[in-house]
């Protein structure tokens, strides 16, 4: 089951070990497919059936098709971070004179223990003093570098096992008593150690993204979640043909921990955006209200397939599997933003690309979690699905994926960028 676009996927989730990362990595694909790029402290001069894309804090990408006729905005949103660890400022722990661990924190809700006993290495940006200023540079190591060792079971006999502490537990062993870390990042970017002044790091893991299984039918990597559904709006982006519609491929930083920060989806990148693109238009904003009611979103963000070691905490009706499909996900408690008739709008467009579908609820008495669509409708409301590719693992540090659903997904979201949705009286035409 190997096959061309999930092969591009791989290489994009292997460039992309910070978001940092993965937003360079989509702006590369953005211009090499003719996009211009915009930026925000500079005029934009828009024109008719032409792409562009503006990024923030480098972290963070809205890419978008200018129509010839501004007639409402079609949006699939995703995001560009995943749990991890963060380096803290002054990072270096000495031990017993013979280690140095790195002082780090956790960065949203990840399962720590696939973190601990593999190759890690060190990804982000780095920030250097210039003659008249500060400079961030994009900084990956590239190679084996740390490891987070667990404690031999002959050294805990007899103890209950523990949730792992993180100032305890979780520090990485970075090198022998002379290691320094700035040091080392001056010498990787070919700078003055004194010039090195802050940093944005995470860790990373070693992984590269494979396929897995005799037929190749599933698929392993870090960070599927949510870096496959940022890799296939940008594609479909650029597949897409749509003279009405604005159409936006939006991937956020910061989703994992929240959202509220100037680039993430509860920040005012969006909305900021779409202003200016309306401003740039010149469509009042009038006119631009009348669009929000024809508009449409996507909110894709990975799902949970069906696991085959723990069957019984799924949905007894809803369950959702590998290879199976674009994933619908239903929440009553609104944690996801589809209703009935958005479900089924997704629903026909899925059939039109010829794309298998799949429900996720939760089980009634599991809680689950939330994802973009709610975030960006509090900025920018218009009807929306939340959406996503199934996956086992979510959160872990490699995650496991079927070989299938990328292709799925990327002409999914291609053919409902192609249609042209418009509210009707009780529903919608396309
Ligand atoms: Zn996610």
């Amino acid at each position: 089951m190997k096959n061309a676009i999930t092969d591009r996927l791989f290489e994009f989730l292997d460039a992309s070990p910070s978001p940092f990362h993965a937003a360079a990595a989509l702006r590369e694909r953005l211009l090499a497919a003719g996009c211009e790029e915009l930026f925000e402290n500079e005029v934009w001069a828009l024109s008719p059936g032409k792409r562009y894309f503006v990024t923030r804090n480098g972290s963070s990408v809205l890419a978008f098709a200018v129509p010839e006729e501004f007639c409402g905005v079609q949006l699939i949103a995703a995001h560009s971070d995943s749990p991890t660890f963060r380096v803290k400022h002054g990072a270096e722990i000495r031990k017993e004179n013979r280690y140095t661990k790195l002082n780090v924190e956790r960065y949203g809700g990840m399962l720590p223990e696939s973190w601990m006993d593999r190759p890690l290495s060190l990804a982000g940006r780095v920030v250097l003093r210039t003659a008249d200023g500060v400079e961030a540079k994009l900084f990956h190591a590239d190679r084996d570098l740390l490891i987070i060792p667990r404690l031999a079971p002959h050294l805990t006999r007899g103890t209950e096992p523990q949730k792992p502490n993180p100032q305890v537990d979780l520090l990485p062993l970075f090198g022998d008593e002379t290691a320094d870390l700035y040091g080392y990042l001056a010498e990787a970017l070919g700078a003055a150690k004194e010039d090195v002044l802050s940093a944005d790091l995470t860790l990373c893991v070693r992984q590269k993204a494979a396929y897995l299984g005799p037929k190749d039918e599933f698929i392993c990597a870090p960070r599927f979640d949510d870096l496959q559904c940022a890799f296939s709006a940008v594609e479909a982006l650029l597949a897409a043909q749509n003279p009405k519609k604005l159409l936006v491929a939006a991937v956020f930083d910061n989703e994992e921990v929240g959202s509220t920060t100037k680039q993430g989806a509860n920040g005012t990148f969006l909305e900021d955006t779409l202003d200016r693109v309306r401003e740039a238009l010149g469509v009042s904003r009038e006119a631009f209200l009348r669009g929000l009611a024809d508009s449409f979103m996507l909110s894709a963000d990975n799902a949970h397939a069906v696991h085959p070691n723990y069957a019984e905490k799924y949905d007894e009706t809803n369950r959702t599997y590998l290879n199976g499909g674009v994933v619908i996900k239903y929440s009553a408690n609104q944690s996801y933003t589809t209703d009935a008739v958005t479900a089924a709008v997704f629903s026909e467009i899925c059939r039109r690309a010829g794309v298998p579908v799949q429900v996720f609820h939760n089980r009634s008495d599991i809680p689950g979690g939330g994802t973009l669509g709610n975030i960006s409708n509090t900025h920018l409301s218009m009807p929306s699905v939340d959406i996503g590719v199934p996956q086992l693992a979510m959160h872990a540090s490699v995650e496991t994926a079927g070989a299938a659903d990328t292709a799925h997904t990327v002409d999914a979201m291609t053919t409902f960028f192609n249609a042209d949705i418009r509210k009707t009286e009780s529903g919608f035409r396309f």
